[in-house]
């Protein structure tokens, strides 16, 4: 979502006249977009706010812009004062008031109105940034904006606001203009993407929306995330078993196997129905690649209950395992009425259990991969020189070449595999 966010400000700045610089000291603006979903993101972009404040001491001039999830919705006194020399605090998804700010230090604050007519971030006039222009072969749409689920160890929703799906039009306006500017993937966003639509009266649902997007000649791919369990029909299933150019690939969290404590992090299923809801998606999507989140030591999370995921992974034998170590965050339910009272070498045990048994998991399932030929999407060549590619299913491959081949979709037949990635060479 932050890259998504990130580039649409890039975009309204280039508008305005701006370009990119490498050098932070060569810069007249500076935008660090910020992610606070555990502390450790959240020391991360502190550390490189701070950083930035002597090249502030040194050339006043410069304009600073904070923005995201560090900033927040709701306006946050503690924080100006903590940070000073910051100019600008912008909400998530908002280049509004940067842009407010750059016109005024210009002189140009009586163009404010139809200057940000024209920049809001649903202004359906999306431009790739110059520096990505006919490179970015994969890109992101945020469809919901917010949350308003609220799992109690979740900052999310108090940052990003409440729930709030885009305008049909202007989603199918950014998804053109994308692909008219070269962008063969698309993925959409949203914290739970399947609720797109259910919040509004008269948009469709997130399978409504891809068979649309669907008709978008030059786009060759669409992916979603991230999705809830208890939101994914029947008839968003058969979207992706149906539509070629929907991949197969879901990423669902579970976020911990036993309902104790699911029910503590108000997910709002159990395990039994997290098993049936893997073998729907299974028996509708043949060949479907599934990834899932999991929180390990959540407030009050037992040897036992963690027993509980780790036998749902050894079960379930999905593709992709995100993991986390449960990292309380102020504001949340869970960081207010629970104590976070799983010590830290517990919850790194915990990590290293479910790490170590996906890994052989993925590797058996990359195993099957061998001498098979799969469509791949190419995006980029890498440090060493090999193009990187995915499948449909979302595997990272790479092929070695010296044909361009950024942005074409080839058939390539695997010779190796590993947990992380696959090797294979182009067939004709
Ligand atoms: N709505 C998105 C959330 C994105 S945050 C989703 O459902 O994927 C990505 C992941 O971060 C979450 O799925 C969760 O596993 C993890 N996460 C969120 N809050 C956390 C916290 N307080 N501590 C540790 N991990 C957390």
């Amino acid at each position: 979502m932050n890259v998504a966010d990130s580039m649409r400000v890039a975009s309204s700045l280039e508008k305005l006249g701006y370009h990119n610089t490498d050098k932070p000291v060569d810069a007249d603006v500076i935008i660090l977009n910020t992610c606070v979903v555990r502390q450790s993101a959240e020391d991360k972009a502190v550390g490189r706010l701070s950083s930035l404040k002597p090249l502030k001491m040194k050339n006043p001039d410069l304009v600073i812009n904070l923005m995201g999830c560090l900033v927040g919705v709701k306006d946050n006194p503690k924080l100006k004062k903590r940070f000073p020399f910051v100019d600008v605090f912008s909400p998530p998804s908002d280049p509004a008031p940067l842009i407010k700010h750059l016109l005024e230090k210009e002189g140009k604050s009586h163009e404010l109105d139809e200057t940000l007519a024209r920049f809001a971030y649903m202004d359906g006039d999306l431009v790739i940034p110059d520096t990505e222009q006919g490179n970015l072969v994969s890109s992101f749409v945020p469809v919901v904006l917010g949350c308003s689920h609220a799992c109690t160890y979740c900052i999310i929703p108090y940052r990003r606001g409440i729930e709030k799906s885009r305008d049909p039009q202007e989603i199918l306006s950014d998804a053109n203009a994308l692909v008219a500017q070269g962008v063969k993937e698309i993925t959409l966003l949203g914290q739970i993407v399947d609720r797109y639509g259910l919040d509004q009266t008269d948009y469709p649902t997130l399978a409504g929306m891809l068979r649309r997007l669907h008709t978008i000649d030059g786009l060759e791919r669409i992916r979603f995330l991230t999705s809830h369990p208890n939101y994914m029909t029947d008839e968003l299933l058969d979207v992706v078993a149906e539509y070629p150019k929907v991949m197969p690939h879901i990423e669902v969290p579970i976020q911990a196997g036993n309902d104790q404590v699911l029910e503590n992090m108000h997910r709002g299923y159990t395990n039994q129905q997290y098993r049936e809801l893997v073998a729907r998606i299974r028996d509708r999507i043949p060949g479907v690649s599934i990834a899932t989140d999991i929180i390990v030591g959540f407030p009050g999370e037992t040897e036992e209950q963690f027993q509980d995921t780790y036998d749902l992974l050894a079960d379930l034998k999905l593709d992709v395992a995100h993991l986390a170590r449960y990292s309380p965050r102020t504001g949340t339910v869970s960081a207010r009425r629970m104590e976070d009272d799983v010590p830290d070498e517990e919850k790194w045990r915990r990590f290293r259990l479910l790490e170590d048994l996906q890994e052989s998991i993925v590797a058996a399932i990359h195993a099957n991969y061998q001498k098979q030929t799969v469509p791949v999407l190419f995006e980029e060549k890498s440090k060493k020189g090999r193009w990187r590619g995915r499948t449909e299913t979302n595997k990272l491959v790479f092929v070695e070449s010296q044909d361009e081949l950024r942005g074409k979709l080839l058939p390539v037949q695997i010779d190796w595999t590993g947990p992380w990635s696959m090797l294979g060479h182009l067939v004709s």
